[in-house]
């Protein structure tokens, strides 16, 4: 299957997609995660794209797009894959369209997690990551068995910079403005699935599973 996840940040959209790569076997492809990487080992790309994540801003279009599609084309995409945080514009929406048409194929469903900005906010504020293995946790919705650190690798959790409270309002409003423009682009597209992205994990996964089951035996 083929996946976009679009929805506001902190919504629960890399949590997910974890779960639904594990269980499809496919890839996830995170770029907030391939820009933090890039940014970690100071590539010419994480340079670029740094100032902009630490303002809570989108990196420029032509930066993501590129990353994007150089990993859509390898071979463990083939049959599949999970896009979380992209698109993120109508740019980059119109460009993945492009590409998919010049691959013969298309996308099956993007899911949109529709989430209260109060549950937002809460979420985004206690959330931590492992630097290593990226796993995500949430200081009272999903602690580690050891306080900071992370259950599968043992490692640190920090809490990124960019959730921290004086990015969090730019975040959600960069989000409303350039981001969730793609919930009618894609219902244009008769894709769109509504998430209701509330309540604890488990309750979300099967309702995401719900969703993706009916949508695969359409
Ligand atoms: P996104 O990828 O959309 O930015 P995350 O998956 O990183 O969101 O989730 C944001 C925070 O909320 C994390 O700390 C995560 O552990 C926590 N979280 C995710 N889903 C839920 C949920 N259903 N209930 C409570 N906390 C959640
Ligand atoms: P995320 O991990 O998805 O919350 O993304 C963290 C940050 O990475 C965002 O605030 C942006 O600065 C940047 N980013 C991630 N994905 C994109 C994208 N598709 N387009 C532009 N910037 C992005």
């Amino acid at each position: 299957m083929r996946i976009i996840f679009l929805g506001p940040p902190g919504g629960g959209k890399g949590t997910q997609a974890d779960f639904i790569a594990e269980r499809y076997e496919i890839p996830k492809l995170s770029t907030g995660d391939l820009l933090r990487e890039g940014v970690a080992k100071e590539t010419s790309l994480g340079k670029e794209a740094k100032g902009y994540m630490e303002k809570g801003q989108l990196v420029p279009d032509s930066v993501v797009i590129g990353l994007v599609e150089a990993k859509l084309v390898s071979p463990d995409c083939q049959k599949g894959f999970i896009l979380d945080g992209f698109p993120r514009t109508v740019t980059q929406a119109d460009q993945l369209d492009n590409f998919m048409r010049s691959t013969g194929k298309k996308v099956d469903i993007v899911v949109f997690f529709s989430i209260p900005k109060d549950e937002i906010v809460k979420r985004i504020s206690g959330r931590r990551s492992c630097q290593e293995c990226k796993a995500v946790y949430h200081l009272d919705y999903v602690p580690p068995k050891q306080h900071g650190i992370c259950d599968l690798c043992g490692h640190s959790l920090v809490q990124r910079n960019d959730d921290e409270p004086k990015t969090i309002e730019s975040r959600l409003f960069v989000y409303q403005e350039q981001t969730a423009p793609l919930i009618e682009y894609y219902k244009s597209q008769n894709i769109l699935g509504e998430l209701d992205g509330s309540g604890s994990v488990s309750a979300v996964q099967d309702r995401l599973l719900d969703l993706l089951t009916h949508q695969k035996s359409e």
